[in-house]
């Protein structure tokens, strides 16, 4: 699907690998400046190269999403640059351990909540008054089919992502007389680093490419979008739709 993104701003979170990365590239890809965040300069700046082959720009804020105070700056700095910021993607996320829920760590717990959840919602808080400001904004939460399912093991990982779909149907129930829309992403298993660490026996070169993935997600980005508050399964290339309050 083809749809036009110049003039408009990105922030895209873990644009430097897997999902992240070429989901940036498809916004940039139509026209859109990509805010791109994450860790890791050498990610970042492959992905500013590539944007750059395109004709396009890209602002690169290399950041650990755990770093509040900096989340709080970020939405003051796009404010004093753009004045207001087209689309969230809040992608970046990561997996902790793999155990028994009574043997996962205090700090490996903390960790996934802090990445996968509470940097969302201080991102929100920090950019929400911007989105408000665009004709159309656009926000992606990034969740996985975890949320639906009972997986053994994978509980804190699973929390988060139940917690960001939630938290993401109460902004959009919040939001929903305005221009804004925000939506949950299921992507499915995805050949990239995260897949890879969750599942070693598995062979990469059996799952969907994160640019095949991404030229799907980025349909979320399209300013004619009319839904809200709902969860777009890439497998199945359709909203699973909640009960929303009329
Ligand atoms: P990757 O591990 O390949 O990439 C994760 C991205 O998140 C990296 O760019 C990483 O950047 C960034 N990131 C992680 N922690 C931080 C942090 N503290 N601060 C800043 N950036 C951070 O993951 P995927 O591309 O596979 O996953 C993308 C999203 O999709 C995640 O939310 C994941 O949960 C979800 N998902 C993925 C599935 C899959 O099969 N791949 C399935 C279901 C959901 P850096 O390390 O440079 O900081």
């Amino acid at each position: 699907m083809s749809f036009d993104l110049s003039g408009r701003t990105a922030l895209v979170t873990g644009a430097s690998r897997g999902i992240g990365y070429f989901l940036a590239l498809e916004l940039a890809k139509r026209g859109a400046h990509v805010i791109a965040v994450a860790r890791t300069v050498g990610g970042l700046e492959e992905l500013d190269d590539e944007i750059q082959a395109m004709g396009n720009t890209a602002t690169l804020v290399p950041l650990d999403l755990k770093d509040m105070p900096a989340l709080d700056l970020l939405g003051s700095s796009i404010n004093d640059r753009w004045g207001k910021l087209d689309i969230l993607v809040a992608n970046a996320g990561v997996l902790g351990t793999i155990s028994p829920v009574g043997h996962v760590e205090a700090k490996v717990f903390d960790n996934v909540i802090s990445t996968n959840l509470t940097s969302i919602w201080r991102l929100i808080r920090s950019v929400d008054p911007l989105l408000r400001r665009s004709d159309a904004g656009r926000a992606i939460l990034m969740s996985s089919g975890v949320a639906h399912t009972a997986r053994a093991f994978w509980a804190p990982y699973a929390a988060s992502k139940a917690a960001v779909e939630v938290m993401g149907r109460s902004w959009a129930e919040e939001t929903k007389q305005m221009p804004l829309r925000v939506n949950s992403v299921n992507p499915g298993a995805t050949r990239t680093a995260m897949r890879a660490k969750a599942m070693p026996g598995e062979d990469p070169e059996t799952l969907p490419h994160p640019a095949d993935v991404a030229a799907k997600i980025v349909q979320l980005a399209d300013p004619a979008l009319t839904i809200t508050g709902q969860l777009y399964d890439v497998r199945q290339d359709k909203f699973l739709h909640y009960h929303m309050p009329s």
